[in-house]
């Protein structure tokens, strides 16, 4: 086995191969770029070394660099991960020329299979099948025209050395065709540095199943079974399971032969995906063919992982050093069902635009890391890390196991209503909406899923007003609570000697506005109001701290809440759904507008009924300085700060506006409404 090895990638997948190397004995060398300078990889690996600035093409695709970083270190051996130059042939022989090992398929399976055009063509020729099209060299437009006529349209035209799902454009009428050709080239040239293309018929309905495969230096291949990836954005992967749902043992079997069949063709040697794409006829059965091979470790290999037991990085370090595969076909055996969510940071609302950002809050799940569990949680990313624009928002993947699907899809449930993210935009309330969808739910997988359950989908709130409403006042009462003092005038718990103590709350909700009043009683009994009319909910609110969050009950309901405070907006997160309620502070704002800092002004129109401070009063920080009646209220306004009264604007019985400044105090105007009954 190797001593040392270099991991020339970033992110949850340098941390994935650090960690089986780590079992095994192997140290490990990360390398980073700038903006990676404190990442979770670099301290996941025994040495680390710096290659160069942020942009993938000064660090991370600096073939030369790395490998002289293996050499610096003494690594034997180069783990590509997947993405960046995992791919890449010419990598792979500079490698070999430099004396290390390249851990991943000769240079000459890679070039084989490289551009989708020429691997058809091979697959062709293997007995492979394959999907109605074009693959040939000649790019003339007026032919490839003249071919998606002969296909029949719908086509698809991909760029030959697409990946990640770029460099795709489906064309409905032959009239789009040029148009369409056109952007897909230029996309190509762009993205890849080639704009040859091949064109596919594009299949309305279908499933991405693909096979995992595994080669060794001694002529043995074998296939791990398939994972469904169907449920896909933008032609990337979103959710993917093994075994794939409705498999029947007989299908599962030629297509396993066929991806040997394909990895056979070009003498492939360690871990392999043959993607094929599905399609049901009429009687039910799974027409398959083949679509492209990636000739690297991907990114959802956990679930094969979990459904086979065994550790693919293993296999991959074991075939590099030249052993034969650990199990022969008839040894490997599937247990049971794994589904794999990808986290990532991206806004579903927003088409999926990847979003960067601080992740103030990063909660994962309980499970293992990188390895087998019911729960397994494979992240690359810490609390505080930022996200750069620079690679690939994916964050974490959650990888469940269970006995049966139904137990898999349960477990994943759970594991997405406890991750936790906060500072940036992710995808963690869709995917649980999605794994919830009736046709997720009931393994109605195609490439379409999204599409289809949209309504299911998109601009939902999981949580509504009231539980919002309820765990941001108890996380506020919480948050005074902790900062009180022990003397009786800092008190905030609604004490009072004249009756019943009132609190308005004002909150913005998904695009509503919304009032909650909390009625203070003795002894912490606290009576809640949400919203108007018909939705009103009133009842007791009971909390209290627990572990990770608040234990609520309102209105009927009892769950468990972390609530996490970012300025004015609470995100709350529940196991019955998480939403994020933005709490008002009524009087701060009315300062903001119309006052600069050190006034202190009318939350609403009234007649001001007293002060409680003379000019030159030291006031503490919550204390009363004025009583305004509005509404048939009395409210009562508290310093907010500790501080010295500079002037009196108004005399008891003014009427004043909105807005209207009562008092200077030589102190910042963040004021807490309280409010009483008259
Ligand atoms: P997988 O195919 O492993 O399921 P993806 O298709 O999302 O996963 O690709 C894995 C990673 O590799 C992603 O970061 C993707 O952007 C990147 N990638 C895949 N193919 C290419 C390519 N040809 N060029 C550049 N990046 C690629
Ligand atoms: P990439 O290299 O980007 O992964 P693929 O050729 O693997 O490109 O295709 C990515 C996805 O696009 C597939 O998983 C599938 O959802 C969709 N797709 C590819 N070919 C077709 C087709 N002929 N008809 C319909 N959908 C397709
Ligand atoms: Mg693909």
């Amino acid at each position: 086995m190797f001593q040392k090895i270099l991991i020339a990638n970033r992110g949850e997948i340098a941390c994935r191969v650090a960690a089986t190397a780590r079992r095994m004995g192997v140290k490990t060398v990360a390398v980073y770029s700038d903006a990676d300078a404190h990442a979770r990889h670099v301290a996941a690996c025994d040495e680390a070394l710096h290659i160069g600035g942020s942009a993938p093409g000064e660090s991370y695709l600096r073939a030369q660099r790395i490998i002289e970083a293996a050499q610096a270190t003494g690594a034997q051996a180069i783990h590509p991960g997947y993405g960046f130059l995992s791919e890449n042939a010419g990598f792979a022989q500079a490698c070999a020329d430099a004396g290390l090992v390249f851990i991943g398929p000769p240079p000459s399976a890679i070039r084989d299979m490289g551009f989708k055009a020429g691997s058809k063509q091979r697959m062709e020729k293997a007995g492979v099948p394959l999907v109605p099209g074009y693959h040939g060299a000649d790019q003339d437009p007026a032919l490839l025209r003249a071919e998606a006529d002969r296909i029949g349209y719908p086509v698809l035209i991909k760029a030959s050395a697409g990946g990640g799902g770029k460099g795709m454009r489906t064309v409905d009428r032959a009239q789009d065709f040029a148009a369409a050709l056109d952007a897909c080239r230029r996309e190509a040239r762009n993205s890849f540095g080639d704009d040859a293309v091949l064109i596919e018929k594009y299949l309305q309905r279908p499933r991405h199943i693909e096979i995992q495969v595994f080669g060794d230096s001694h002529g043995n291949c074998v296939h791990l079974f398939e994972r469904d990836c169907s449920v896909q954005r933008r032609y990337q992967k979103l959710l993917e399971e093994a075994p794939a749902p409705g498999m029947a043992p007989e299908l599962r079997a030629r297509m396993g032969q066929a991806a040997v069949a394909a990895a056979r063709a070009v003498n492939y040697v360690g871990a392999g995906t043959v993607e094929f794409i599905a399609e049901q006829r009429a009687d039910g059965t799974l027409d398959f063919f083949f679509m492209e091979m990636n000739t690297r470790l991907q990114v959802e290999h956990p679930v094969t992982e979990a459904i086979t037991g065994q550790d693919l990085v293993e296999w991959q370090l074991r075939v590099a050093c030249g052993e034969p595969l650990p199990l022969t076909q008839e040894q490997l055996r599937i247990n049971g069902h794994a589904i794999e969510a990808r986290i990532c940071a991206e806004n579903p609302e927003k088409d999926f635009l990847p979003a960067t950002g601080t992740l103030a809050v990063c909660g994962l799940p309980e499970g293992t890391a990188f390895e087998h569990g019911a729960v397994r949680v494979d992240s690359g990313v810490r609390q505080g890390d930022a996200i750069s624009p620079f690679y690939d928002p994916l964050l974490a993947k959650l990888i469940v196991h269970g006995a049966t699907r139904a137990q898999a899809l349960a477990r994943l449930d759970e594991a997405l209503a406890r991750t936790h993210i906060v500072g940036l935009d992710s995808n963690v309330q869709f995917l649980r909406r999605l794994a919830r969808s009736d046709s997720f739910a009931s393994a109605r997988l195609d490439t379409t899923l999204i599409a289809r359950e949209q309504a299911a989908l998109f601009q939902r709130e999981d949580l509504g007003l009231p539980l919002a409403a309820a765990a941001a006042v108890a996380q506020t009462l919480l948050r005074e609570r902790a900062s009180e003092g022990a003397d009786p005038f800092s008190r905030r718990d609604g004490f009072c000697s004249h009756g019943l103590l009132r609190r308005r709350f004002e909150f913005a909700f998904g695009d509503a506005r919304a009032t909650a009043w909390l009625t203070y009683g003795r002894g912490a009994n606290w009576h809640l109001t949400v919203g108007e009319g018909a939705a009103q909910q009133a009842g007791p609110l009971v909390f209290g701290p627990a572990a990770q969050g608040i234990d609520l009950q309102f209105a009927g309901l009892r769950t468990h809440a972390a609530v996490y405070t970012q300025g004015e907006v609470e995100h709350v997160f529940t196991p019955l759904g998480a939403t994020r309620i933005v709490a008002i502070d009524l009087l701060a704002h009315a300062g903001e507008v119309e006052a600069p800092a050190g006034r202190l002004t009318a939350p609403m129109p009234g007649k001001l009924l007293s002060f409680a401070v003379r000019a030159g009063d030291k006031v503490r920080q919550g204390q009363p300085l004025a009583v305004l009646e509005a509404m048939k209220m009395e409210h009562l306004i508290v310093a907010p700060l500790d501080g010295v009264v500079q002037e009196l604007l108004y005399a008891p019985g003014d009427q004043v506006s909105e807005g209207a400044e009562l008092l200077r105090l030589s102190a910042e105007p963040r004021i807490t409404p309280h409010m009483m009954d008259k």
